[in-house]
């Protein structure tokens, strides 16, 4: 309304000023200038560089039926939430209010989820930031920003007609880290010293509305002690990587609204994708259906999905083709991987494919029949072993190395080292810090040669089928674990195992 009156009045001025024959021109363009400053986004933005973007408002409906496995991060922050829902209850037995609940783990496992949800489940405002929206070179200005984001929960809380907010600030370890560790310290301290005030104020007797801080990061052990210590975040949750049953829940979650194909057996699916995160897992399901529009097919198969696994672990398939000769020794290096997983560990090769994707020219996939989280000497073994074996392979077919195994080394290595450290090779117990150079150096050859020597004895004994193998991969760019299994005599091919049509790279 002010607006349409400003208007009207600038406009009598200007009529005036002509009338009284004043030439109108720069005053026009200064007008037109300043209208282009004040409703250009961009610009706007430049002419109010203190304010910053925070996301406010509805969580697009998410409740913790949404989020599948993270059964104990749930029952934890549900516990916590008691504190917001039932506050009577809380202040008769005497108990400090909580104020901060801090979710860390890898990335993509569902804490912005779950804050989203919290906020869903108590009917609060849900206001979003991350921690670098705070990181500013200019001493105060992340204080500020702190200011207003808690300014702005209560304001939403009373705008949505709600008795509490939650703001939620992801990667807090950005604004949260160790104090005096930075270059731009005193910028950097007096963001934090305002967040640990704007916590310290939360719940006093002038706020009618409550404020749960729920925070996420993915490196806890980066943020200062002041913001761990109880009566801050005194909740600390693990939001950790799905197992297998959780894997399973997410599928399902995340293709309630796609259209399966009777063959789809999603069990497998989640005992194939060891590793993934939520995310990935959403994501696995989102390509699966993006394959299947591909193919013109108006159901997901699951050749699909498992056409998605290689693409949501590898990237997608590049364009570059190897030459023949290139090819064969790759086919010839996968396959020697592949046979000698199937000897050490029956039934665990899901597939091998010659397709580049990402940085890499080929790759095995294994499916272990159980998520792992301990591991034996003879697993780390047979791993270094799987490893080494697309070189002794090529080495054996062809007569010579190549660099496609330095990445294998790498590995071997890694798990030589694990073998070491954790006190299992001929040194016994050392410490990572005391053992000199040298000495590791001459563990790690010794186990990584002595177990070469097994490997090269392996598939010596199987040289036909990993030619056999190779052929078959040359042709069709793929082949699945049970046909793998036949072609080397393994064992009987298993009619379940779906066999995704080859595409050209
Ligand atoms: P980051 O640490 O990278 O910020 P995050 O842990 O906050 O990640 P979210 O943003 O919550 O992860 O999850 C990203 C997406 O992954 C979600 O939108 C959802 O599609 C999917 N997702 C992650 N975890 C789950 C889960 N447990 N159940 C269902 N979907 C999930």
């Amino acid at each position: 309304m002010w607006k349409w009156a400003a208007g009207g009045v600038a406009g009598g001025v200007l009529l005036f000023l002509l009338a009284q024959g004043i030439d109108l021109l720069p005053i026009v363009l200064m007008l037109a200038l300043l209208a282009l400053v004040l409703n250009v986004p961009a610009l706007r933005g430049m002419s109010r560089h203190f304010a910053h973007p925070v996301k406010t408002g509805a969580v697009g409906g998410i409740s913790f039926q949404d989020i599948g496995g993270q059964s104990s991060a749930k029952k934890e922050i549900l516990e916590a939430l008691d504190f917001i829902q039932d506050p009577d209850a809380v202040q008769s037995l005497g108990i400090r209010p909580l104020k901060g609940i801090l979710l860390t783990g890898p990335p993509g496992t569902g804490k912005t989820l779950l804050a989203k949800a919290a906020a869903q489940y108590t009917g609060s405002a849900f206001i979003a930031a991350a921690g670098s929206e705070f990181i500013e070179m200019y001493a105060g200005v992340g204080a500020q920003r702190v200011r207003d984001l808690f300014a702005r929960a209560r304001e939403a809380a009373h705008q949505q007609d709600r008795t509490s907010a939650i703001v939620f600030i992801d990667e807090i370890e950005v604004l949260g880290g160790k104090r005096g560790q930075n270059h731009g310290h005193l910028e950097y301290d007096q963001t934090i010293n305002q967040l640990l005030v704007e916590m310290d104020g939360l719940r006093s007797a002038r706020d009618d509305v409550k404020v749960l801080v729920m925070a996420a990061s993915n490196r806890a052990d980066l943020l200062d002690e002041a913001l761990t210590r109880p009566g801050r975040f005194d909740r600390i949750i693990r939001v950790d990587l799905p197992d297998r049953d959780a894997r399973r829940e997410i599928l399902t979650l995340h293709t309630r609204n796609k259209p399966l194909a009777p063959d789809v057996d999603l069990d497998r699916i989640a005992r194939e994708t060891f590793g993934f995160s939520g995310a990935h897992l959403e994501s696995l399901a989102n390509e699966a259906a993006i394959g299947a529009l591909r193919a013109g097919e108006r159901t997901i198969a699951q050749a699909h999905f498992v056409e998605a696994v290689d693409k949501v672990i590898m990237g997608e398939k590049l364009d570059r083709r190897p030459s023949s000769d290139e090819l064969r020794r790759v086919a010839l290096h996968e396959a020697g991987h592949a046979l000698v997983a199937e000897v050490l560990r029956p039934a665990s090769v899901a597939s091998i494919t010659i397709t580049s994707r990402g940085g890499a020219l080929g790759y095995v996939r294994q499916a272990p029949d159980d998520d792992r989280y301990l591991h034996t000497a003879q697993e780390l073994e047979s791993d270094i072993a799987i490893a080494l074996a697309g070189m002794v392979s090529e080495e054996l077919t062809l007569g010579g190395r190549s660099t496609g195994a330095a990445q294998d080394f790498e590995q071997a290595f890694q798990r030589g080292r694990l073998l070491i450290f954790s006190g299992m090779s001929p040194l016994g117990v050392v410490s990572e810090q005391t053992l000199p150079e040298a000495e590791l150096h001459s563990a790690l050859t010794q186990i990584v040669r002595g177990v070469e020597e097994r490997v090269r004895d392996v598939l010596s004994a199987h040289v036909d089928g990993l030619r056999l193998a190779a052929d078959r991969l040359v042709e069709s760019e793929r082949l699945g674990g049970a046909e793998l299994r036949a072609l080397c005599g393994l064992a009987p091919l298993d009619a379940q195992e779906p066999q995704v049509e080859a595409t050209t790279a």
